[in-house]
């Protein structure tokens, strides 16, 4: 493990203070100390990273990833790609979210079973370049809902993992617990570009939903829902599941159940996607015409109303936009943070801490992942720029000069800025 020491940087610790000019120590993994006074510690023995007053922040936390996705059009061409090249697929994502500063992904969903669990393997074991990750099961969903593509006639294999009745989805939970997910997800919803079961109706029965969550309990895992019509996000609260996605219908009952469960539940509006479809789906066949037809706009005019709702009511929101089809590439993850801004109403500073402390939270780490702070672990990003001004610039790896990870420096980039200043 190596010492490193963070000269004169400005730390923008995630709690949503104001950033401040500091230096700061790694050892051992772990941020051992903060000094606000420059100069206090001694650069003895340390890999030293001189910052000249950039940004020192958190690691991102991709809080809805799916890195078995990449450049899907449709849902059932995830359930075209062989297994082999599925996997390299997902190895390949997990090294590019981390290279996009994401030290951290909560998986939202996987789509073959054991695609997220070996790759997490392989990163925990130092193997492969990735965020630490928590594993997602498969979207499992009931016969006619998002994610069961089969035609009377005819299968074909989709991201579902399809179950009915409270004896088979025990079983599909099951199943996950066995294989090592971390999350198991069930979609409660459908959802609008689903064929059988659009956004606006609330598939999964509560006896199924209820049982999903009292069997990922058994494990001691968390559980996730595709949840977009209010009855769906109601059913959620009540049987128990931690992150509830989408909820732009929430209804007055939908927020008041979702506020009375504020300290233990999350959401997630996976906008991306809907900005995506809407304004750059047009080289994948969405036009915008047919994107506000299948409703993109008024999940966008709702989502703004609800996670205004949800903001004010102190609901934690997660950043993850559905990051992994066509017209949301991985690597763009980011974009999330200005969507917030944008769309959503956010501040750049609740709309990074939804990328960091809340991110560190739904890891399930919250005392220990997703701040600068002494004794926590040393995820940390040191960005050429002052993000607060400008969301957009998190997007480009280019302004992220120093990636941390665990207390190893994955990417250090500090000496070229060094040398660009001086012939500037
Ligand atoms: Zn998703």
């Amino acid at each position: 493990m190596t010492r490193v020491m963070f000269r004169n940087a400005m730390i923008w610790d995630g709690t949503g203070a104001d950033a401040f000019p500091a230096d700061l120590l790694v050892d051992n993994g772990r941020i051992v100390t903060i000094a606000r006074t420059p100069g206090q510690l001694s650069g003895e023995g340390t890999t030293t990273v001189e910052c000249r007053g950039m940004t020192l922040m958190p690691g991102l936390v991709e809080g809805h990833a799916h890195i078995s996705f990449g450049g899907a059009i449709k849902d059932s061409d995830l359930g075209l790609i062989p297994p082999e090249e599925h996997l390299l697929l997902t190895m390949r994502n997990a090294k590019t979210l981390l290279d996009h500063g994401f030290t951290s992904a909560y998986s939202a969903a996987t789509s073959k079973l054991r695609l997220d669990i070996v790759i997490r393997n392989e990163i925990n074991a130092g193997r492969l370049p990735g965020p630490r990750m928590r594993a997602g099961s498969p979207e499992i969903t009931v016969t006619g809902g998002l994610g069961d593509e089969r035609q009377q006639h005819m299968y074909h294999e989709s991201f579902g993992m399809i179950a009915d009745g409270v004896e088979e989805i025990t079983k599909a939970v099951r199943l996950c617990c066995r294989e090592g997910a971390d999350n198991i997800k069930i979609n409660i919803s459908g959802d609008d570009l689903s064929p059988a079961a659009h956004g606006g109706l609330t598939v999964m029965s509560e006896a199924e939903v209820m049982t999903a969550v009292s069997v990922a309990r058994d494990f001691g895992k968390k559980i996730n829902c595709h949840a977009r019509a209010a009855g769906s996000v109601k059913r959620a609260v009540k049987c128990g599941v931690d992150v509830i996605y989408h909820c732009e219908s929430a209804d007055e009952e939908a927020l008041d159940a979702l506020e009375s469960a504020k300290d233990r539940i999350f959401v997630g509006p996976a906008i991306g996607i809907i900005y995506g479809t809407l304004y750059e789906g047009e080289p994948f066949g969405f036009t915008h015409e047919m994107a506000v037809k299948f409703g993109m706009q008024r999940i966008l005019d709702d989502s703004r109303k609800v996670y205004t709702e949800l903001r004010k009511r102190g609901v934690r929101a997660l950043i993850g936009g559905d990051y992994g089809f066509a017209q949301t590439p991985q690597g763009t993850n980011a974009r999330d943070l200005k969507h917030f801004v944008d769309l959503l109403g956010y501040s750049p500073s609740e709309a990074l801490q939804c990328g960091t402390r809340l991110g560190g939270q739904v890891m399930g780490l919250g005392d220990e992942l997703g701040m600068v702070k002494e004794g926590f672990i040393a995820d940390l990003l040191l960005v050429n720029g002052d993000p607060l001004k400008d969301l957009d610039m998190m997007v480009h790896e280019k302004n992220l000069i120093v990636i941390m990870k665990d207390g190893e420096l994955y990417k250090d980039q500090s000496a070229s800025v060094a040398s660009q200043r001086q012939a500037a």
